[in-house]
């Protein structure tokens, strides 16, 4: 946000705050080149940081590049977000053991989440983390995500040169943090700014040789951020889509869509927001051990629509629909939000490219137009 204070630190003492959250027992998690994409993992310097790295990305493609300087943040989001961290993509739920002849013992499976300090987050991703909330915390109390969310810090990172397939700009997600973070560092050429977020934030940024941010500089940061803010990869009028949405459930271009959809359910994956699971129960051989796991499940499949004996969204075509009208639409009646913060990366890792912003505009223009033409018919035969 315009005018706060902001810090200014020199990109060395980055080693010495990963040391300081190492030693107040934070597992540190941030972004490291792994399989050809930057993916968020356990680091412990900044030496494993994507240094001169950047990724560039379009719908179905996503490829790593160098960088002509040192950067350690330039590059915008890779496949993983936050979600893996406080919703594991596999789970154990619960045991049970048979006792003697006819009983069972009950063994509850709870672990205790790591404390995570979050190094890098993208703005995108911190409001993800605020979308998820709304899901795990205020509307089904899940302990494992409460736990780890409670206990996590986030040091993100603003985002001072967006990608091919980001839109955070038209979600209000980004791309600078305004919200959910301990500290917010602007990368430069050899300093960081830094926004306190916390009062735990503040407490590291007194740890670490820090000055105030001169006039010069933080003018610098604003042009950066608004900068960045005219030049996402994408864009998407939000404007009445809900409604728009809704009310075109038999438009065409749903079918249009499925013509290319392989129902591969990656989308959901990728997705930081997508929170639907399946369960599934195990036994061993011999009978006196039985498991219940939760694992990520997608509303892409044939499966997840079973009822009672049949599938309600049978066809490719509803099952894209479902997704995108849940996305955009009916998550606000359910959360109070979006359940897009306009990451990109349903887009870039789709195999056939299939692009939410452009799916979506495609049908808001046509039932525009069409509403417009229907409105000057009405209108010349009031005239006539
Ligand atoms: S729907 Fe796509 S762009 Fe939106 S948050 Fe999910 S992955 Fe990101
Ligand atoms: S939209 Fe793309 S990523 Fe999602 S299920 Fe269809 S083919 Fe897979």
């Amino acid at each position: 946000m315009k005018n706060k204070v902001l810090y200014t630190i020199n990109k060395s003492e980055l080693d010495k705050l990963i040391g300081i959250l190492q030693r107040d027992g934070y597992r540190v998690v941030g972004p490291t080149v792994r399989d050809g994409a930057i993916t968020y993992e356990e680091i412990e310097s900044v030496r494993q940081l994507p240094i001169g790295w950047t990724d560039s990305q379009s719908p179905g493609r996503y490829r790593l590049n160098r960088r002509n300087d040192d950067h350690l943040f330039g590059y915008v989001v890779g496949p993983h977000s936050l979600k893996k961290f406080f919703f594991p993509p596999k789970q154990r739920l619960f045991g049970i053991k048979r006792d003697g002849e006819s009983g069972y013992i009950f063994e509850a499976h709870q672990p205790d989440p790591p404390r995570y300090a979050f190094l890098g987050v993208r703005a995108c991703d911190l409001a993800a983390v605020g979308v998820q909330d709304r899901v795990f915390k205020q509307t089904m109390a899940e302990p494992y995500y409460a736990k780890a969310r409670n206990d996590a810090l986030f040091i993100a990172v603003n985002c001072t040169e967006p990608g091919g397939t980001c839109f955070c700009g038209s979600m209000g997600t980004g791309p600078r943090c305004s919200e959910g973070f301990d500290l917010a560092l602007t990368e430069l050429r050899t300093t960081f700014t830094v926004e306190v977020g916390t009062n735990k934030g503040r407490q590291l940024i007194e740890a670490l040789e820090h000055e105030t941010t001169d006039a010069n500089t933080s003018h610098l940061v604003d042009l950066l951020m608004d900068n960045a803010a005219e030049h996402m990869g994408r864009t998407l009028d939000t404007e009445d889509l809900p409604d728009i949405l809704l009310k075109n459930l038999s438009h065409d271009h749903w079918n249009e869509v499925a013509k290319r959809c392989m129902s591969c359910s990656n989308c959901t994956f990728a997705c930081p927001t997508c929170f639907c699971s399946n369960v599934e129960d195990s036994t061993d051989l011999s009978g006196n051990h039985a498991e219940r796991w939760r694992t990520w499940g997608s509303c892409f499949t044939l499966e997840f629509s079973y009822h009672t004996g049949g599938y309600s969204r049978s066809t490719p075509a509803a099952r894209y629909r479902q997704w995108l009208t849940h996305k955009l639409a009916n998550w606000h009646e359910q959360f109070g939000t979006s359940g897009c913060v306009g990451c990109g990366r349903c887009i870039t890792w789709c195999p056939v490219g299939i692009d939410i912003t452009k799916e979506a505009t495609t049908i808001a223009n046509d039932v525009k137009r069409s509403r417009a033409n229907q409105e000057a018919k009405r209108l010349e035969e009031v005239g006539s």
